[in-house]
């Protein structure tokens, strides 16, 4: 007789457990296979599951238990703001933490003057970029990614999320540097991890989430170093830089900011967990 879906989703709870793994992504990887809602999935929990669909679910299951392969790429999908992003091993997996920083430059922006132009450095995904378009239609925004694997992911999100978003490829501001134009809010969540603290990772984030969006030399701050003083050109007067930082560099980064932009305020922000998170 064929098992019933509560029974595969408890097997499957139980495994993902003994191999030190989340149970919950069961239930995750059962929906994206059934292609059942929440609502679905309960109501059918005591039906018998197709043999095919429990294949597929199978070796997924397998596969993140046994490799930490991140649920988001066996799927091709995260939320971010409630919006489905398409992911893949060329983008950073948003993070809950980046959704706070968009969250407040919303709020910052939403008195200044129009046209406000924003410009997202290594954008990835998209997420930062295509969800400030979304919330707010009366902002202009830019993103880079020297990635173009990368920037091919981005566009398709701004594509299906319906996001007016232009996308370039530059190495930071590179591309920008010595042509005049301006914006007013810069915004990046850099890579900021120190590459001596790569062993200290999960292998679901080291193994599996580029390298180029986690890493960063001296310390993790070199993509600071470098966006701070390549914006030294390219933010407007009185225009704002707006970072994720990790939770041990706000004074790093409030010194370099404070050194190439010397009357500036620097704000410091923590994140639910309590940690400095957010540098405006
Ligand atoms: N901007 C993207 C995000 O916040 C990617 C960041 C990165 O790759 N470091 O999700």
């Amino acid at each position: 007789m064929s098992q019933t879906i509560q029974e595969v989703l408890n097997r499957a709870s139980v495994f993902l457990e003994e191999h030190g793994r989340e149970p919950k992504v069961a239930e995750i990887l059962l929906l994206h296979h059934t292609n059942f809602s929440k609502t679905d999935l309960l109501l059918n929990l005591r039906e018998p599951i197709d043999e095919a669909t429990l294949n597929a679910f199978l070796k997924d299951i397998e596969t993140h238990a046994t490799t930490g392969k991140p649920v988001q790429h066996l799927t091709g999908t995260e939320q971010f703001y409630g919006r489905n992003f398409t992911v893949n091993e060329h983008v950073l997996i948003p993070r809950p933490e980046t959704e706070e920083l968009v969250q407040l430059i919303l709020a910052k922006t939403k008195d200044q003057p129009r046209p406000l132009k924003v410009l997202d450095i290594g954008t990835g995904s998209g997420a930062i970029a295509i969800t400030l378009k979304s919330e707010d239609p009366t902002l202009t925004v830019e993103a880079s990614d020297i990635s173009t694997q990368a920037l091919a992911i981005a566009k398709q999100n701004a594509t299906n999320l319906n996001a007016d978003v232009k996308f370039h490829q530059s190495d930071f501001l590179q591309k920008w540097l010595g042509t005049g134009e301006k914006f007013n809010l810069i915004v990046s969540n850099p890579p900021y991890i120190a590459w001596e603290e790569r062993e200290t990772l999960s292998d679901t984030v080291k193994n599996f989430d580029p390298e180029l969006a986690l890493f960063a030399d001296n310390q993790g701050l070199k993509a600071y170093e470098t966006i701070i003083n390549q914006a030294k050109s390219v933010l407007a007067p009185s225009g704002c830089l707006a970072f994720e930082i990790g939770h041990q560099q706000a004074e790093s980064v409030t010194q370099l900011i404070k050194s190439a932009f010397p009357t500036s305020s620097v704000e410091v922000i923590k994140d639910i967990n309590q940690k400095d998170r957010i540098i405006f």
